[in-house]
């Protein structure tokens, strides 16, 4: 059984691209098959795995939806990248913009992602999604494909606000459009160990949530060697595999693991 995650917040900077890379390497490491799919036109995932010019791959996201669009047949290898750690990826890139819009006059504009993913089945134990930070048509369609969304949220701000529309938002594809979608839980990142304002906001997000939503345990601590991995095309785990941001990462995918069982 393949299991599929969103990973969204329409804030930009939370930590979803991070997350993706470092929970999906992750579970790799725990001998699943993993693929991180890139739903984001800025080209971070590709660019976190080492792709030093997303914009100037020749196949990517949007090669694929368009034959789903166009009802054509897809080859599932199309696309898919493999990274040295393990992990097999589908970039995206600026052209993924230009497609969001053409999306909107398309019949099932809403399902597009989910189609081709379905084509994907028993190929991966978990599909991981990286979201662009909006509620537009591909977070909608993310949505739609996932079995649940993990929701990274920054511990540097108030996020009550934001995480009502997401959640909202959640409610409404729920509703309409994926009546099995879960939410996986909130996963605090970049948290400042010195200070007590992680606390104060975890608190304050357990008060809010906790009751309909589940808040993983394990927080990711703000750490300057997880921001670097960004541009070294490599996980936490290589990088700085005794520093805080790996620990965090390892056990959030225990805390996957044992929560999903896929
Ligand atoms: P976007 O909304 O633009 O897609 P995002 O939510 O995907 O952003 P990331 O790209 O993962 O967020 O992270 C934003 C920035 O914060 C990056 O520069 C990243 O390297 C850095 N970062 C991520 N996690 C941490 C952490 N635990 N500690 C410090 N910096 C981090
Ligand atoms: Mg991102």
């Amino acid at each position: 059984m393949d299991k599929i995650i969103a990973i969204a917040n329409q804030k930009g900077g939370v930590g979803k691209t991070t997350t993706c890379v470092n929970l999906g390497i992750g579970l790799v490491r725990k001998g699943k098959r993993v693929l991180l799919i890139d739903a984001d036109p800025q080209g971070n995932l590709a660019a976190s795995l080492g792709i030093e010019e997303p914009d100037d791959l020749e196949v990517t996201l949007v090669d694929v939806l368009k034959k789903v669009v166009n009802d054509k047949p897809i080859d599932i290898k199309e696309g898919i990248l493999h990274h040295a750690e393990g992990v097999d990826f589908l970039p995206a890139n600026i052209e993924l913009a230009g497609l969001e819009t053409t999306l909107v006059n398309v019949m099932s504009r809403e399902t597009v992602l989910r189609l081709y993913i379905e084509e994907l089945k028993g190929q991966y134990d978990y599909i991981l999604i990286d979201c662009m930070p909006s509620l537009g048509m591909m977070t909608i369609n993310a949505l739609v494909a996932a079995d649940s969304v993990l929701i990274p949220v920054e511990s540097a701000y108030l996020p009550a606000k934001g995480l009502q529309q997401l959640i909202k938002t959640i409610g409404r594809v729920h509703r309409q459009l994926n009546p099995e979608l879960e939410i996986e839980g909130i996963l605090l990142t970049k948290v400042d160990r010195r200070t007590n304002f992680a606390k104060d906001i975890s608190d304050k997000l357990r008060a809010a949530y906790g009751s309909q939503i589940h808040i993983f345990e394990n927080c990711i601590p703000l750490s300057v060697r997880a921001a670097e991995t960004s541009a070294e095309g490599k996980s936490i785990y290589l990088h700085d595999p005794r520093g805080v941001a790996a620990e965090g990462y390892a056990a959030l995918t225990e805390e996957v693991l044992t929560h999903g069982q896929a």
